[in-house]
């Protein structure tokens, strides 16, 4: 072989993109990556999809930030760490003293390992002595986890990814799932041609899914709420809901079937424009499901100002039929990056420590206390939309962004951009120099998922291991370095001296009832837990599995009645279309990571705009025409594609743009519940610009 075997290295990781968690070996030389071979990973058999297969040359990338960054006027130089650090102590001791710790706020990262998640909530509570900590599943999943916490419990998905497989019938609302988590979708797709599986979806755009399915249905946007609900009553109407499951495990009943009252099939048909015998085929195709019925969920459904209330709906059409506890059933919403599911689970946010303890409880917040030796602040935190605010009211002094581009990923860029400059002292760390890095003081240099240990919990609430493949690039150091180090700078309060992630881990362990049994022991290799996790080891592939208890206070769930809000965002003569926007499959996210790897730079190297042939003819558009898109908070420009997938005056952007990010267009109208964004209630006016 022309290969010296012993430069070669084979090391087990996990995919850094989405939430499917597929986990397979990479073969390197020195920093070379030679091929990626997937090994039977728990979550992905031997598949991968093109991100996980191509995407890594970031890792290499001469953009990768080398050394840490200080401001000098409008210029950045490198500094030391030992300098970076003793910064960034001072300055946050300083805002502490004069301003109070909640004058500081904390963004953490869903692609950041868990250990990780689990020390910036350290380093927030019980070092500075605040709550107000968050991470980016508040821009995407929150609302999911409310509609589960409220009914169910637990904000996790309800059963296993191979459960998707075991459904007679699949409903995927508001997920694009072969582009967003593409192995995952090669699960339903094969279940769907050789098991004879149904499958149903609902979507703004005919996206290959939606293609693929016995049955698709378009509703008007916002609106997904108004069917479930109506579907839910008929099938409550016609005898066909599980009356002995809601006997045995289900409160609320008389006052939820009361709730359904106004949701009639012809209410629903006039507000979602779903016609009244498609409404009633998707219940009887729920009916005929004897097996069991998987509801897939993603941002259609989440970013809007009734997304926790519609992620609601589908866990009350779940319990009214019995779909849940049992294999092959259950509620899946899909998490989006690799580790957004792990970040909450392990306390980056500002009501709740690791494993959803609340804050406000005294006897959780004790059992802290002793651990940490420390008080811990007791009101709930902001959240990262809330933080934003404060900024403005001059409330908020200064942020440590962990790993996010809150620019581009934020909604409302402008106003982001606005706050963020009103900071006394912003830190930001992060493997690139992102937009969020022109707003800050000091930019610390970060390392990806190769360059360290550590876990992440993937959509199936699976905690899988990851390895160090390459040692970290240049000056960098991993997350968990970094904040140990301004941790013990500051004082090292609540006990800092972690020589390993495991470390880390052991301890979250210990004061986690969920993690009770989680150790990298038991994670070794290609081992995995799906939490929770008793303290013998054994972990839950099925929330509440038969006889098990809901995660309510009597061990019941709980019928959750709503009442239909319509959107914030209407249409109007000046902002006459309506702009969806979600992924793409080469790219994730605005493609900070994805565009820095030649071979996908090469499939897809540009953002487009999907227009309706309706509209395009209307407009005098053709495929190539550059256009302006305003909304009343800003604008950006993009380059048509006219296509079928899109009807009417729905278009459709994919957010794979850095310089025209769909967050210049954005509102701050949020989920009344969770203030997640409002992404996908967004009116805007198309402007054809002068034929280059
Ligand atoms: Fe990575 Fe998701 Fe693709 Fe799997 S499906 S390889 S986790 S991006």
């Amino acid at each position: 072989s022309q290969l010296r075997p012993q430069r070669v290295k084979r090391t087990k990781t996990v995919c850094t993109y989405c939430g499917v968690g597929c986990s397979f070996d990479i073969w390197t030389r020195d920093r070379e990556i030679l091929k990626i071979e997937p090994m039977h990973g728990a979550a992905n058999g031997i598949s991968t999809c093109v991100k996980g297969k191509f995407g890594w040359d970031f890792v290499n990338s001469p953009d990768r930030l080398r050394k840490p960054l200080k401001r000098v006027g409008n210029t950045f130089v490198e500094i030391e760490w030992d300098e970076a650090i003793g910064i960034v102590a001072e300055q946050f001791t300083k805002i502490k003293q004069e301003h109070g710790p909640d004058a500081l706020g904390f963004i953490a990262s869903s692609k950041c390992t868990n250990e990780e998640s689990y020390l910036m909530m350290k380093l927030a509570r019980a070092v500075v002595g605040t709550n107000n900590i968050d991470n980016c599943s508040r821009y995407c999943q929150t609302p999911a986890s409310k509609g589960l916490s409220r009914t169910m419990g637990i904000g996790g998905d309800t059963g296993s990814i191979a459960d998707i497989e075991r459904a007679d019938l699949v409903l995927i609302i508001g997920s694009n799932t072969s582009e967003s988590h593409p192995v995952l979708a090669t699960r339903v797709k094969r279940s769907h041609k050789h098991r004879g599986q149904r499958l149903i979806v609902a979507d703004l755009r005919k996206h290959e899914m939606a293609e693929r399915a016995d049955l698709f249905v378009r509703p008007n946007p916002s609106t997904d709420e108004v069917w479930l609900q109506a579907v839910t009553k008929h099938l409550i109407d016609t005898g066909r809901h599980n009356q002995e499951f809601i006997d045995k495990w289900v409160q609320k009943w008389p006052e939820y079937k009361a709730s359904l009252e106004p949701y009639t099939l012809e209410y629903a048909e006039q507000v979602t424009g779903i016609p009244v015998a498609q409404l009633k085929q998707i219940a009887d195709e729920i009916a005929a499901a004897k097996n069991g019925v998987c509801v897939l969920w993603a941002m259609g459904v989440t970013q809007h100002c009734g997304g926790s209330d519609t992620s609601t709906s589908i866990c009350n059409m779940l319990l009214a039929t019995g779909n849940v506890k049992k294999p092959g059933a259950g509620a899946y919403p899909l998490r989006g990056h690799n580790n957004v599911q792990g970040a909450s689970d392990f306390g980056s946010m500002p009501d709740v420590f690791s494993g959803y303890q609340k804050v406000s409880s005294a006897e959780i917040r004790g059992k802290f206390e002793a651990a940490w030796n420390v008080t811990l602040p007791v009101t709930t935190g902001l959240d990262n939309r809330q933080m934003i605010h404060a900024i403005l009211e001059g409330k908020l002094r200064s942020m440590y962004i962990k790993g996010e581009d809150t620019i581009t990923s934020d909604a409302n860029a402008n106003e982001v951009e606005e706050a963020l400059s009103k900071l006394d002292f912003l830190v930001v760390q992060d493997i690139f120099f992102s937009e969020t890095c022109k707003y800050a003081d000091l930019v610390l240099p970060a390392s990806p998922s190769l360059e360290k240990e550590g876990t992440f919990v993937n959509t199936e609430r699976r905690i899988q291991r990851l390895y160090q493949v390459f040692e970290p690039l240049a000056d960098s150091k991993p997350d968990w370095e970094i904040i140990q180090l301004i941790a013990e700078r500051m004082g090292g309060a609540g006990g800092w001296s972690y020589a390993h992630p495991s470390e880390v881990m052991d301890e979250a362990a210990k004061l986690t009832p969920h993690f009770a049994g989680v150790s990298y022991e038991r994670l070794e290799g290609y081992k995995t837990l799906q939490w929770p996790v008793a303290e013998d080891g054994t972990d839950s592939p099925i929330l509440y599995a038969d006889e098990k208890p809901f995660a309510l206070e009597d061990g019941k769930a709980t019928f959750w009645p709503l009442e239909y809000v319509p959107p914030s965002e209407q249409l109007t003569d000046t902002y006459d279309l309506h702009l969806n926007n979600g992924r793409a499959l080469e790219h994730f996210e605005q493609g900070n990571m994805t565009y820095r790897v030649p071979g996908i730079n090469a499939i897809t190297p540009e953002m487009w705009l999907e227009i309706s042939p309706e509209l395009a003819e209307e407009r005098g558009i053709t495929t190539g025409r550059f256009v302006k898109l305003e909304s009343p908070y800003g604008q950006i420009r993009a380059k048509v594609l006219v296509t079928h997938r899109v009807e009417g005056r729905q278009m459709y952007l994919p957010m794979i743009s850095i310089e025209n990010p769909v967050n210049r267009l954005t509102s701050s109208h949020v989920d009344r519940t969770t203030h997640t964004p409002a992404y996908k209630e967004l009116s805007v006016k198309m402007t054809p610009l002068p034929q280059q």
